[in-house]
């Protein structure tokens, strides 16, 4: 007989940890199965805690302060004589928050009493769960509910085949040994360029090769203009319009990056490559053939709104389904399923779901932009503050950028909040939280905001909408 359960996940990414950790906390019989390893060792915490967005900001972290010492030291009246990269322990740094916050989820689990299995699981008819762990034992699992979260992997280019380290996927580019002289990226979305800034700045000279003739295409144009041109100006070479058509590697160790562009056939050779041009859903395995799932065309679960596929019991989540694949995108799912499950109404409001790419300056934006308002015809108010006139910003040397928020015109709604500028990660949570409470401009306008802080450029964002900002001209 399967030994049983209330709720089954499947994956302990940010999506499925938080929904197993939720159910058990309404009380719910919670078994999760992941497969993921680290080295010999087992690991939950999926892409984001093990590959993905955890160990990249630790590197961003690290090499941003290195640069940091580089370029402003002085100007702070700080003087050193040497400063030197200790790669090793940067990296050593890396997993050991990588490690520490991955052994916190065994704790959190523990703590929930979440019964937790490492090894591959592959869901069946009837909500079975047959699973089989690293020694090849199997068993199997039925559960009254099933919460597959597996997660997506990264898509790799045919013309540009994973070749060891010499042509890596973002996992890869997190534990070069040495800093590569050269390095071409394919693809200028969030991975290409987070990786690309920090490579660029412990000596690497960055090409990223991008196929679309715009940079950040899905980002308000204005922002991503500025970002383009802040990058630029720091030294990662963005070459637009970019096809690429072969990736030689050659013995000696270069390798070279046969393109196309509006202008011509052009070879670029370089060291290292990464492949940064998007992940896939990671279903292979996920499922029997007697198991009758409905997917998208592009190989996604197809979800409702409340992520129930079209098998009663089962729920997908995360990067698997439709939406941008985030990490806090996925804990959301996970927790508003684990609710419905228990029987709660819970939803979520997916216009509201921030976005970020933690280059520096960084961006990050909420709702919509521009462009989109334009395309839909909503007439709309802007609001525009530099952070050049923001005194915080001045005294951090971060005077870059801005902030730019999007109102109705006829309501006064925040419709779309888009920031480029220091911590803008954090900012942003601030828009999230108006727009979420339904907030409209003016109702920003009337708050107030602590002195100096860099949440002023909001206020002053919100009160330049009716030419207001007390600190322009
Ligand atoms: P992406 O879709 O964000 O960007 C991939 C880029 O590669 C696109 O601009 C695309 O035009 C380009 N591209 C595709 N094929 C190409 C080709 N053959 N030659 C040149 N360019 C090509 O994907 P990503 O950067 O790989 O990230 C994967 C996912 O992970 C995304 O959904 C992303 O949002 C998410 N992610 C998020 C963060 C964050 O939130 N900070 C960080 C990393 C990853």
């Amino acid at each position: 007989m399967a030994h049983s359960y209330d709720v089954i996940v499947i994956g302990a990414g940010p999506a499925g940890y938080s929904a197993a950790i939720r159910c058990a906390q309404l009380g719910l019989h919670t078994l999760c199965l992941d497969r993921w390893r680290s080295g010999e060792q087992p690991a939950l915490g999926g892409t984001c805690l093990n590959a993905g967005c955890i160990p990249s900001k630790a590197l961003l972290e690290s090499s941003q302060l290195y640069q940091t010492l580089q370029q402003q030291a002085a100007q702070h009246g700080i003087l050193h004589d040497t400063l030197r990269l200790d790669l090793k322990q940067m990296m050593q740094r890396k997993e050991q928050i990588v490690s520490h916050l991955s052994r916190g989820i065994s704790q959190l689990f523990r703590a929930n009493k979440i019964d937790h299995l490492h090894g591959d699981a592959t869901l069946h008819a009837e909500h079975h769960v047959h699973f089989m762990d690293a020694n090849g034992h199997e068993t199997t699992f039925q559960a009254e509910q099933v919460i597959l979260a597996p997660g997506s992997v990264p898509t790799e280019l045919e013309n540009a085949k994973w070749l060891e380290q010499r042509i890596v996927n973002s996992a890869g580019a997190l534990s070069w040994e040495q800093v590569p002289p050269r390095l071409g990226i394919i693809g200028a979305g969030a991975i290409g360029l987070e990786l690309g800034s920090v490579w660029q700045r412990l000596g690497a000279k960055v090409t990223l090769l991008e196929a679309q003739d715009q940079f950040l295409t899905t980002t308000d144009r204005q922002i991503a203009q500025q970002a383009q041109r802040a990058l630029q100006k720091q030294g990662l070479e963005i070459r637009l319009n970019a096809r690429l058509l072969s990736c030689q590697a050659e013995p000696n160790d270069g390798i070279k990056l046969h393109y196309e562009d509006g202008e011509g056939k052009h070879v670029l050779t370089v060291d290292r490559v990464i492949t940064a041009v998007g992940r896939q859903p990671n279903t292979d395995t996920l499922f029997s053939s007697e198991v009758d799932l409905q997917l998208d065309e592009r190989g996604f679960i197809h979800v409702d709104r409340y992520c129930a596929t079209s098998l009663p019991g089962i729920y997908a989540i995360g990067d698997v389904v439709r939406g941008p694949m985030l990490a806090h995108k996925g804990s959301a799912e996970g927790v508003m399923v684990a609710e419905r499950i228990a029987g709660q109404q819970s939803e979520l409001e997916y216009q509201h779901i921030p976005a970020v790419i933690y280059t520096q300056p960084e961006i990050a934006w909420v709702g919509q932009n521009e462009e989109q308002l334009k395309t839909s015809a909503t007439p709309y108010k802007s609001g525009q503050f530099p952070f050049a006139a923001n005194g915080r910003a001045k005294v951090m040397c971060e005077s870059h950028g801005t902030v730019k928020i999007l109102s109705h015109a006829d309501s006064d709604r925040i419709l779309g909040v888009h920031i480029i500028g220091p911590h803008a990660s954090e900012l942003i949570a601030q828009a999230v939280i108006a727009m979420e409470m339904e907030a409209s401009c003016d109702d920003l306008t009337r708050m107030v905001f602590a002195h100096p802080s860099l949440s002023e450029a909001l206020h002053e964002a919100a009160l330049a909408l009716d030419g207001r900002a007390i600190h322009l001209p």
